[in-house]
């Protein structure tokens, strides 16, 4: 069971992934709707898992994602991406993403990356 908070600017996508990681038995510690409350919500709750959309606005998923590992450098946040990201991908990489979730989502691969991320 790992604590989860879920970062996405689209409402469907935090509903899906929260049913799916609930059913799961994760914890979801809450929500956030761009990256700049994605950082603060990460530093108010400390979860142990963060997933992050990419494309949302104020600070994009790139954004958070630096900011998040500078000041926690252990953090494990797992990118969500969709088609046509490929660039974006190797950015994340490179700034320290965990894991990559790919939309539409799959059950079977998100309950996988999760479990393997929880360790
Ligand atoms: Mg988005």
């Amino acid at each position: 069971m790992a604590r989860v908070l879920i970062v996405d600017d689209s409402r469907t996508s935090r509903k899906i992934l929260r049913g799916l990681l609930e059913e799961e038995g994760h914890e979801i510690l809450g929500e956030a709707t761009n990256g700049q409350e994605g950082y603060d919500k990460y530093a108010e709750l400390r979860p142990d898992i963060v997933t992050m959309d990419i494309t949302m606005p104020v600070l994009d998923g790139i954004a958070a994602l630096k900011k998040i590992k500078d000041d926690f450098p252990d953090a494990k946040v797992v990118m969500i991406t969709a088609a046509g990201q490929k660039t974006k991908i190797v950015e994340a990489v490179r700034n320290g993403a965990t894991e990559f979730v790919a939309k539409p989502f799959d059950r079977d691969n998100l309950k996988s990356i999760i479990a393997k991320v929880a360790g």
